[in-house]
């Protein structure tokens, strides 16, 4: 006799785990958008503070880090922010709440990996749209599947993998479009490392849309992924009484609520790290189209690299021999491409060469 597991187990895709796990040695890891730069020694002391009462849980209401949220996010009131184990636990905790066998989510592919888990999950149907010319997402395809059974539909921005992004006009009159009824999710864990465009620009549109849902993340420009913690902004309070009712209490642990209040006091350092990204973006764009290698127009801390035409799994493969990890195009949608996140300029230059190490091989 052996488990017998639910049925819709064989359709829940396994998620892609980057192949920086598989190697050991020192590594330029460029596979999985993570931040080169070390939590700011305020949050690590803050951290190393709460380590003696962890004996006690965590606040299941995240009470301090939803206050602060709200008093960073001006007229965004604390009872309509939810914190989450990362923000993909809010974005399974929303399926969860708002997918069934006959309800339908909508999202664009390529996007990010965790989203085919939300129908595959919940029995519900997933409908996916490509995305335009510019790998960026067409909003116009988007709204065009919408049908009375929608109940989630995703807006990528910037998108992973391709880092491309909309602007906010066109969200907004995309979002005049979609019925209230539709839980619109704008994934923003890469929002701050727009060059030419305040990360903000999205909230005034919460006022005008209670269905909208701007879902933000401590891991990326904050570095702080180990922890696990992210956040949503809704446009209505009942998004959040939802994704809270299908959790468990204490999802966010008691060192990342800590870590996430503390780093919030940091906005310059979220600047300064922006600074050197934009600065690589640059570096690594002129590298690679010297190489004959184009990237996208990308908003985000990583790059799309067309391999035009070049075998996908030689490159990849190649550069992981050489101690650097990407990620290849084929494990996130589009085979002949490759997804580099930026590192220092010391990793950065060692990606280079041994790219071009490959491309001579
Ligand atoms: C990295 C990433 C997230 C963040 O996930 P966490 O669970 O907060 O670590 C969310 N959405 C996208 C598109 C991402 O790339």
């Amino acid at each position: 006799m052996s488990l017998e597991f639910v049925g819709r187990l064989e359709r829940i895709p396994v998620y892609p785990a980057a192949s920086t796990y598989a190697f050991d040695g020192d590594l330029v890891k460029l596979a999985s958008n993570e931040t080169p730069y070390a939590p700011h020694p305020d949050v690590l002391a803050a951290v190393q503070g709460a380590l003696g009462t962890l004996n006690r849980y965590p606040d299941p209401s995240a009470g301090a880090l939803r206050r602060r949220l709200a008093e960073r996010f001006e007229g965004i009131p604390a009872e309509r922010i939810a914190v989450g184990n990362g923000s993909c636990d809010i974005l399974l905790a929303a399926a969860e709440a708002l997918l069934e066998p006959g309800a339908e989510i909508v999202h664009a592919w390529p996007s990010f990996s965790m989203y085919p888990h939300l129908a595959a999950m919940t029995g519900a149907r997933a409908v996916t749209t490509g995305l335009d010319a510019e790998d960026r997402h067409d909003l116009a395809a988007m709204a065009r599947e919408v049908t009375a059974a929608t109940r989630i539909l995703i807006v990528c921005n910037p998108n992973n993998p391709t880092a491309t992004a909309v602007g906010v006009d066109a969200l907004n009159a995309f979002l005049e479009e979609i019925p209230r009824s539709v839980c619109v999710i704008l994934d923003e864990a890469y929002v701050e490392f727009a060059a030419d465009r305040d990360p903000d620009e999205t909230l005034p549109l919460l006022a005008r849309h209670p269905n909208l849902v701007l879902l933000r993340t401590f891991s990326k420009v904050y570095g702080l992924c180990g922890l696990r913690v992210g956040y949503a902004l809704a446009g209505a309070e009942s998004f959040r009484r939802a994704v809270d009712r299908v959790r468990q209490p204490f999802s966010v642990n008691a060192l990342a609520q800590v870590a996430a209040v503390e780093a919030l006091r940091h906005g310059d350092e979220v600047a300064a790290r922006v600074e050197r990204t934009v600065a690589e973006r640059l570096f690594l764009d002129d590298e690679l189209r010297e190489r004959g290698l184009p990237s996208t127009e990308g908003q985000a801390n990583f790059c799309w690299v067309d391999l035009g035409g070049r075998e996908e799994s030689a490159v990849v493969d190649g550069l992981a021999r050489r101690g650097v990890i990407v990620r290849s195009g084929a494990d996130l949608g589009s085979e002949g491409h490759m997804r580099v996140t930026f590192g220092t300029r010391r990793e950065n230059e060692a990606f280079l060469a041994a790219l071009d190490d490959v491309l001579e091989a």
